[in-house]
């Protein structure tokens, strides 16, 4: 907006017919004094005024305005009716643009002064706008900077804090803090701690896993920098990321040295106690069975024989699957893997079962004429453990289906499907893993919950895939799949 200043209305009106005929938008004052309201109210690109005016004259009302911060900038052009007074004007009006026009106004000069005027008007107000959001970019920087730093500030104390060994590294995996534990087991600040020689090459494995981006989890086995003796430590390092980007990494040393050992001592206790037991209990049941053919059928005492070897075979299995435990454990169990045919085998142990639970109705679906290569005994395990825990878990249903089918890619697939209590989907990962059980029905049902974590390792170990579907009360399918032949 371009003020006129000027105590001719008549003049005013010229000026502002040529103006607003150019799409200038015009306001006016007919005193200096009213200029100077007006120019504390509003901010103006440009102001024109009469040198002589009555009162307050276009110097005094230049010179006033170079008083006010807001308005000292604006540019100003004095309409005069000599041009010899110019030493004049820059006198009373110095930091802002300025100049003037003589009387009678020539509409091409002013118009050509005004353009000007107002361009540098516009370059100034972008070069304002520019400062001013550079300036706000500034400020978000210097404060998102400086809580950065208290956020790095936090995190390092919380480190400090820790009893592990514990590091943060930049983007790129350069080591950036490490707490005061560090020390005592690496050489420097910016070097791992010293690591067994047989376990994984650290600074490679930290490569790696930078580069890949992923969180870490690795046992591996350290040692204090004043000591011979390596302890194992789990080292878990996670990526901190801002939005999708990781701006570092940090992680930490647990000693888990005590935990290890005990779990060491825990299966060495397994293994030994089971082979003790083993040895009586296979006397037992042998005499148990000479005894079970000795009585004849109709004998009262056959049916407490008969009852007590039921109570040996189940003993027996419970430690034959503690025996397994053990040799999964100390990586003993072994495989004797030949071609088997697959429809012989599942017929037997479907008898089996049959026989052991007479009131319970398997029926067979599809078939599997196939040869398998594998170890027969340790796939019917598989088998009969799905098809008693079939049982077992269904207390109230007595239908069990077995099918079976080769897939196009030559693959078996064998699917045992109850009709009994099933399992909440949140268990359904976890029940092939050791010692689990399913709470709800633990108390229910008696078990080691190991049965299904030695036939994950049998199916994994013929390069088979295993799963469970299932429906609380409504029934599971437990199912595997191997190749017929391997390699
Ligand atoms: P165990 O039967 O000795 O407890 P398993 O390893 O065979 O151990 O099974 C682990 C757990 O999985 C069981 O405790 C039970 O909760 C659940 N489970 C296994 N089979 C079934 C099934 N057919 N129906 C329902 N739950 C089952």
């Amino acid at each position: 907006m371009i003020l006129i200043v000027d105590d001719k209305p008549e003049n005013i009106l010229s000026l502002k017919t040529i103006l607003e005929l150019h799409s200038f938008p015009t306001d006016t004052a007919l005193s200096g004094e009213e200029a100077l309201k007006k120019i504390l109210r509003q901010s103006y690109a440009l102001i024109i005024v009469d040198v002589q005016m009555p009162g307050m004259d276009g110097f005094e009302v230049a010179e006033a305005i170079s008083g006010y911060s807001k308005a000292r900038d604006v540019p100003i052009l004095f309409l005069s009716a000599v041009s010899t007074e110019k030493k004049f004007i820059t006198k009373g009006y110095s930091s802002g643009g300025i100049d003037y026009i003589t009387k009678p106004i020539d509409a091409d000069i002013l118009l050509l002064k005004v353009k000007t005027f107002y361009r540098l008007y516009e370059q100034n107000r972008e070069l304002n706008r520019i400062e001013t959001s550079l300036r706000s970019e500034i400020e978000y920087r210097k404060k998102m900077e400086g809580e950065l730093q208290e956020r790095a500030g936090e995190l390092h104390s919380i480190l400090e804090s820790l009893p592990q060994v514990a590091f943060t590294t930049r983007a790129d995996g350069q080591i950036e803090f490490v707490n005061e534990q560090w020390l005592n087991y690496a050489p420097s600040k910016q070097e791992f701690p010293f690591t067994h020689p047989d376990d994984a090459d650290l600074p490679r494995v930290w490569a790696r896993t930078v580069a890949m981006g992923e969180a870490l989890e690795l046992e591996i086995r350290v040692r204090r920098i004043d000591s011979e003796q390596y302890r194992f430590h789990l080292l878990r390092a996670m990526p901190i990321r801002e939005g999708e980007t990781i701006v570092k990494w940090v992680g930490t040393f647990t000693d888990i040295e005590d935990q290890k050992q005990a779990v060491k001592r825990k299966d060495e206790f397994i293994s030994i106690a089971s082979h003790e037991l083993k040895t009586p209990l296979t006397t037992i049941k042998a005499y148990m069975q000479l005894l079970d053919r000795s009585i004849s059928t109709g004998n009262p005492t056959k049916q407490y024989v008969e009852r007590a070897l039921a109570q040996v075979r189940k003993l027996d299995n419970l430690i034959v699957e503690l025996l397994d435990l053990s040799k999964i454990e100390s990586g003993k169990l072994k495989f004797n893997k030949k071609l088997f045919s697959f429809e012989a085998m599942l017929s037997n142990a479907i008898e089996m079962i049959q026989q052991t639970y007479p009131d319970y109705h398997i029926t067979r679906k599809g078939t599997a004429d196939v040869e398998l290569y594998g170890d027969e005994t340790r796939i019917e395990q598989v088998i009969i453990n799905y098809l008693t825990n079939a049982v077992k878990y269904s207390p109230d249903r007595k239908e069990i289906d077995i099918a079976t089918v080769v897939k196009p890619d030559g693959r078996l697939f064998v699917e045992v499907r109850d009709y009994g209590i099933g399992i909440r989907k949140d268990h359904q990962a976890d029940i092939f893993s050791k010692f689990y059980r399913v709470e709800e029905s633990a108390n229910r049902f008696q078990g080691l919950g190991i049965g299904l974590y030695i036939c994950a390792e049998i199916i994994r170990r013929h390069e088979g895939e295993f799963g469970v579907e299932s429906e609380p009360g409504e029934g599971s399918a437990f199912y595997f799949s191997v190749p017929l032949s391997v390699g």
